[in-house]
C-alpha cells in the first residue's frame, strides 16, 4: 500500500473540502473518502486505488440513521450500516425487499462494519479488475480481459467495452424502489435518481457512477409508494456462507383490490454493469393478475436481449428462475 495521508472532519463541508484540495495527477490518486472501510482498504492493498489522501467519514455526526416521513418516505443516512437495514422495524415491515436485500450481503461482521454509501459505491469483483498486476480496461489499459477470458461472473447483458457486474445487493433493490441519492460536493448539492445514477462502461469505462471527484453521497431517499411494502430480493450465490451475487431479482408490485397489477418494478442483479432494470417486462403485468401465464412472459421479456460469454449462459435461466420466483412470492405476500 502507498503511504497517504488520513483526515477526519468533522463536517460534510469540510470533508468535501479535504477531497477536493487534493488535485489527482492520475485516476487513481484522488483522495477518497471512507465509510466502513471494507472496500476501500482492499482497494488500496491492491494498489488498484493510491488516494494522496483518506478522508474519513465516520467522524461526521448525524450522517447514520434512519428516519420516516409518512408522506415523503424514507430517509437512510449514507453511514447507516448494513445491519440497521436489515433489522429496522419500519424496514422489515414497510420495505421488505431492503430488508432481505441487506440480509443477503456477506456476514452479521461485514454487515456490522459496512455502510449504505460504501456498498453503493464499492468497487467491481471482476477478477482481472482486483489482479494487482492486470492492467484491464478499467484501470486505464486498453482490453477488457473478461470478454475473451474467465468470464463466469461477468455480464451478459449492458456489457461492453467492460463486462463488469455491479456488485452491491443494495443498489439493485434501491433501483426497485426508485431511490433518490443526495449528492454533496464543491459546486453544492444534488439529487440523483439511482436509475441515473449508475453508468455504463459504453459511457465511461473507469468508473461506475456519476461522483465527480471530491463528492460524497450524504443520503438514501426512498419515496413513499403503493409497492414498497410488497417488495421482495431474491439473490442466488455459489457459497451459501456468504458470497457476492451469481445472480438476483429485486421485484416490488402493487395490486389493486381486483389483484390485477396497478404498478411494477422488476431489476435484475448480477447481469450487468448497473442494477438492470427491464421496463419492457413491468409492462405486460400492468392491468393484469400475477398468474402462471403473465409471470411466464414477463420473465421471458426480461431476459431478451442477453448476450452471454463463453462461460456465463447459466445466467439466463438462473436469471428467469429468481425472478418467476420473486413474483410468485408477491402474488401472495
Ligand atoms: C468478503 C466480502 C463479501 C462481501 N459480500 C457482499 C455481497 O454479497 N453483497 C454486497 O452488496 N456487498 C458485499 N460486500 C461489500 C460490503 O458489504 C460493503 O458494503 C462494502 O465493502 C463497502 O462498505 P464500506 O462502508 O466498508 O465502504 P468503504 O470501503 O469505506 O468504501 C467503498 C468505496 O465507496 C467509497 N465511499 C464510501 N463511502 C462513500 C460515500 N458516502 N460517498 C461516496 N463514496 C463513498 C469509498 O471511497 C470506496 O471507493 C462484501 C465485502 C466483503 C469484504
Amino acid at each position: 500500500m502507498k503511504a497517504f495521508e488520513w483526515s477526519s472532519p468533522g463536517s460534510v463541508d469540510e470533508a468535501v473540502k479535504l477531497l477536493a484540495e487534493i488535485k489527482p495527477q492520475d485516476v487513481n490518486d484522488a483522495a477518497r473518502p471512507m465509510s466502513g472501510g471494507q472496500d476501500l482498504l482492499t482497494t488500496m492493498k491492491e494498489r488498484i486505488l493510491a488516494p494522496r489522501r483518506v478522508v474519513n467519514l465516520k467522524t461526521i455526526e448525524g450522517l447514520g440513521g434512519i428516519s420516516l416521513d409518512p408522506s415523503s418516505g424514507l430517509k437512510i443516512g449514507a453511514l447507516t450500516k448494513l445491519h440497521e437495514i436489515e433489522s429496522h422495524p419500519v424496514i422489515v415491515k414497510s420495505y421488505p425487499g431492503l430488508a432481505e436485500a441487506a440480509h443477503s450481503i456477506a456476514t452479521v461482521q461485514l454487515r456490522n462494519m459496512g455502510t449504505i454509501g460504501g456498498n453503493l459505491c464499492q468497487r467491481p469483483r471482476c477478477w482481472y479488475f482486483r489482479l494487482p498486476h492486470v492492467v484491464c480496461l478499467k484501470k486505464g489499459g486498453d482490453t477488457c480481459y473478461s470478454e475473451h477470458g474467465e468470464n463466469k461472473y461477468n455480464a451478459i447483458l449492458g456489457g461492453g467495452p467492460s463486462f463488469i457486474v455491479h456488485p452491491s445487493d443494495l443498489a439493485t433493490m434501491l433501483t426497485a424502489l426508485d431511490a433518490t441519492i443526495t449528492i454533496h460536493g464543491p459546486k453544492g448539492v444534488r439529487v440523483v435518481p439511482i436509475g441515473n445514477f449508475f453508468i455504463l462502461p459504453e459511457e465511461d469505462a473507469s468508473r461506475e457512477n456519476v461522483l465527480e471527484d471530491a463528492e460524497i453521497i450524504t443520503q438514501i431517499q426512498i419515496p413513499a409508494s403503493g409497492f414498497a411494502g410488497r417488495s421482495t430480493y431474491l439473490k442466488f450465490k455459489e457459497r451459501s456462507s456468504l458470497d457476492f451475487a451469481m445472480g438476483a431479482a429485486a421485484a416490488a408490485v402493487e395490486l389493486g383490490a381486483d389483484k390485477r397489477v396497478l404498478q411494477a418494478r422488476l431489476v435484475l442483479g448480477a447481469v450487468a454493469p448497473i442494477p438492470w432494470r427491464v421496463p419492457q417486462a413491468e409492462a405486460v403485468l400492468i392491468g393484469k393478475p400475477l398468474n402462471d401465464d403473465t409471470i411466464g412472459a414477463a420473465v421471458e421479456i426480461a431476459l431478451q436481449g442477453a448476450a452471454p460469454l463463453q462461460h456465463n449462459a447459466y445466467k439466463i435461466p438462473l436469471s428467469k428462475t429468481l425472478l418467476r420466483r420473486a413474483l410468485n412470492q408477491l402474488k401472495s405476500a
